[in-house]
């Protein structure tokens, strides 16, 4: 494990085996630098255990950085459960996860993630206190998407303000891919401010209601690619920029909720040269955990959540004025950031 590239020095690597259920799952603590380790839970068939390790190290090192952008008092973790989440899912399995999320007494804050639902997780909650996002309870924060979608669109205002000279999106065209939870949010969102939208989705109910809500022009999925917009919009999958897709891209700015946009950072080395402007994906879609933050502090407050979810914008604005001042590209600016603030936590 020490020698893997992606074991980037994690702070405690956790295995937990449960033979009544199965389960099968890897806590990775990061970083406990800036407070507990936060970050979601997420169950995924993987080929071995050491993809599933693999998984769980990158994940939650990605979690450090999403939190220390978010300027939130957490550090980054992850629980990576090994199994098939339409198969093998049993309310005694997350019981067993919300033990091995117990002993460790609070280092680890779970959440839902892939494969992962609130539900699955109010099992995890009756054997552990440190399980956030879930739909019941005193401090419930509920559905994050909505305030995930916020904290994307003031990201594309602020892309807008950098890229065309204003902030105004009336009559810009934003290509929007995925409208799922936040996706259709963010689709409400452009539409109120007069944004022209092309959307697409691989779910024809979900794409036909944002349609008809919204005006918006709906396109194949493969198509989005090629639209000639002024915005992309990615908020279904991770990878989308990709060799494959880079040079089909006819947009200015690339700004939207997905997590892991760029298949590898050359990608965003990539978008500069080519005069797009990024924004890096863990940055702008900070607004879920944030209102997952409000959760774990025990006393959700949403005037806390905005205020956070504006200087998350803030920050997304210094990375791309640094990065333009600096000649590199938008994803190496945010890494070097979130290590120092991390770094400035741990001294
Ligand atoms: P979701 O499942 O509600 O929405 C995703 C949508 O993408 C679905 O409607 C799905 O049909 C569509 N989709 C899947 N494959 C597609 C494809 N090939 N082309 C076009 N559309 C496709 O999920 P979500 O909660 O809206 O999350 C979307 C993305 O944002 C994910 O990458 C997620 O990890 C990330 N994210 C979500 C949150 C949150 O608060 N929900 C927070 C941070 C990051």
């Amino acid at each position: 494990m020490f020698d893997k590239a992606a074991f980037a020095g994690h702070e405690s690597v956790h295995h937990f085996f449960d033979a009544k259920t199965g389960l099968r799952a890897i806590i990775a603590v990061h970083s406990t630098a800036r407070g507990p380790s936060a970050g979601g839970a997420r169950m995924w068939n993987y080929a071995n255990s050491d993809e599933q390790l693999t998984d769980a190290l990158r994940l939650s090192e990605g979690m450090s950085y999403k939190n220390a952008m978010a300027d939130l008092p957490l550090g980054g973790g992850k629980a990576v459960i090994w199994g098939n989440s339409k198969t093998d899912k049993t309310p005694d399995l997350f019981r067993a996860l919300g033990r091995a999320i117990e002993s460790l007494k609070g280092r680890y804050w779970s959440a839902e993630d892939v494969g992962v639902s609130p539900s699955d997780m109010a099992y995890a909650a009756e054997e552990t206190k440190y399980v956030a996002g879930l739909s019941n309870g005193k401090a419930a924060s509920g559905d994050p998407s909505p305030v995930t979608a916020k904290g994307v669109f003031l990201g594309i205002k602020a892309c807008a303000q950098r890229a065309f000279g204003t902030e105004n999106l009336n009559g810009r065209h934003v290509a929007v891919q995925g409208v799922g939870h936040v996706g259709g949010f963010v689709c409400e969102h452009l539409a109120k401010s007069g944004a022209r939208l092309t959307i697409t989705d691989v779910n024809p109910d979900t794409l036909a209601s944002v349609a008809k809500a919204t005006g918006a022009t709906v396109v194949d999925p493969d198509t989005i690619y090629d639209v000639a917009a002024d915005v992309l919009s990615p908020n279904a999958l991770g990878a989308i920029v990709n060799p494959k897709t880079l040079d089909r891209l006819k947009v200015k700015v690339i700004a939207g909720g997905a997590n892991n946009q760029l298949s590898t950072p050359d990608m965003g080395d990539k978008l500069r040269e080519r005069g797009v402007l990024y924004a890096p994906d863990y940055v702008i879609n900070g607004g879920g955990i944030i209102n997952v933050a409000a959760e774990i502090s025990g006393a959700y407050d949403p005037a806390w959540v905005d205020g956070k979810v504006q200087k998350l914008v803030q920050t997304l604005g210094e990375v791309l004025d640094q990065a333009k001042r600096e000649g590199r590209a938008t994803n190496r600016v945010a890494d070097d950031l979130a290590r120092a603030r991390i770094a400035a936590a741990a001294r």
